[in-house]
């Protein structure tokens, strides 16, 4: 029997409203950061997202605290009245089929309706567990709950993908089987452009939210970019790297916030801002862009949908 999460209004009733606004976290090491990290999420909760996001294992780390700072959002002791979903990033490589169900039975006891269903990367030494694809994770997801399920896209192509064509299919395939899509983070709006088309003209219209990185901290995400295989623009970087802090941030957010409005001329039906749990970067980019952009501008604390 499907397990029931005692459902509120979760990620794809937010898109059916409007263009969604969400943050993503990661849950740090050490007790002092992620304090940190919970303080964040309380200031940002004032911006009104639609969802927020939290990794899991991202870059090797404990996975345990994922599921605690999942708990402390979705339990709202940190977002105080306005409470919006929060969704777990899940990855099943290494995992078993009972370790999956495990997990997916801790965040729906915590009200969690929604998830992100990854792949993930194999760890070194790590056994392959009882899934491949994050294809696999979403039709287990399925048959084990009623939470909504969102996967990841990759405007440039997944490094692993033999070619764009075969990236595409699997891809479209994908996303057919979910209720959203989020995007890796880019630095060209026509790669997302191309992406929606791409995906559209093999006949899926799944809702892709575009992923957006202010920059705040060059050195780490030229990193996370040679990952994921995104383009670095060099000015962009040459500027960033001579810049200090200050500059830097003020640089970072007119970056994000500019492309946010050529998405947002493309009528992209979300923005997911990767926060770095960094609530100044967020707040600057938000500040640039006024009213207007999404569709929680203006709705009181705490009347979420
Ligand atoms: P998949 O969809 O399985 O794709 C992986 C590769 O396999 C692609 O090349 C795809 O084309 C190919 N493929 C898919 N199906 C098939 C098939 N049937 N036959 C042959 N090839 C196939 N990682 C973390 O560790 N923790 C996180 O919290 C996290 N969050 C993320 C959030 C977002 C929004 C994004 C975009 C990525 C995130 N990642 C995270 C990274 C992600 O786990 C890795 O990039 C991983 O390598 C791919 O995951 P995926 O879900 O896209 O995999």
């Amino acid at each position: 029997m499907a397990l029931s999460s005692g459902y509120m209004a979760g990620v794809p009733e937010r898109l059916a409203a409007g263009r969604t606004l969400s943050f993503e976290y990661y849950p740090p090491a050490g007790a002092a950061a992620r304090r940190g990290a919970l303080l964040t999420a309380t200031r940002l909760a004032r911006r009104h997202p639609d969802f927020v996001s939290v990794t899991y294992g991202a870059g090797g780390g404990d996975r345990g605290r994922t599921r605690e700072m999942v708990a402390h959002i979705a339990f709202g002791h940190v977002s105080g009245r306005h409470r919006c979903p929060v969704v777990p990033h899940l990855t099943c490589v290494g995992h078993t089929r009972a370790e999956i169900r495990g997990l997916l039975a801790d965040h729906m006891e915590v009200g969690v309706g929604d998830l992100l269903a990854l792949a993930g990367d194999p760890r070194p030494g790590e056994p392959p567990g009882d899934f491949r694809y994050a294809a696999d994770l979403v039709e287990f997801v399925r048959t084990e709950t009623d939470f909504s399920v969102g996967v990841a896209a990759f405007p440039e192509v997944h490094p692993d993908s033999p070619d764009r064509v075969a990236d595409r299919r699997h891809l479209a395939a994908k996303l057919e089987m979910a209720d959203f899509g989020i995007t890796q983070f880019f630095f060209d709006s026509r790669d997302y452009r191309l992406m929606v088309d791409e995906l559209s003209d093999l006949g899926c219209t799944t809702p892709v939210l575009a992923g957006v990185m202010p920059v705040t901290n060059p050195e780490s995400v030229k990193r996370f970019a040679k990952m994921n295989g995104t383009r670095t623009p060099k000015e962009l970087w040459n500027r960033l790297e001579a810049a200090d802090a200050d500059e830097r941030l003020r640089i970072a957010c007119d970056q994000a916030a500019s492309m946010i409005a050529d998405l947002v001329e493309m009528d992209v039906p979300g923005i997911h801002l990767y926060s770095l749990n960094v609530p100044e970067a967020v707040e600057g980019v938000l500040d640039r862009l006024g009213e207007g952009y999404f569709s929680t501008a203006g709705r009181p604390l705490g009347t979420g949908l």
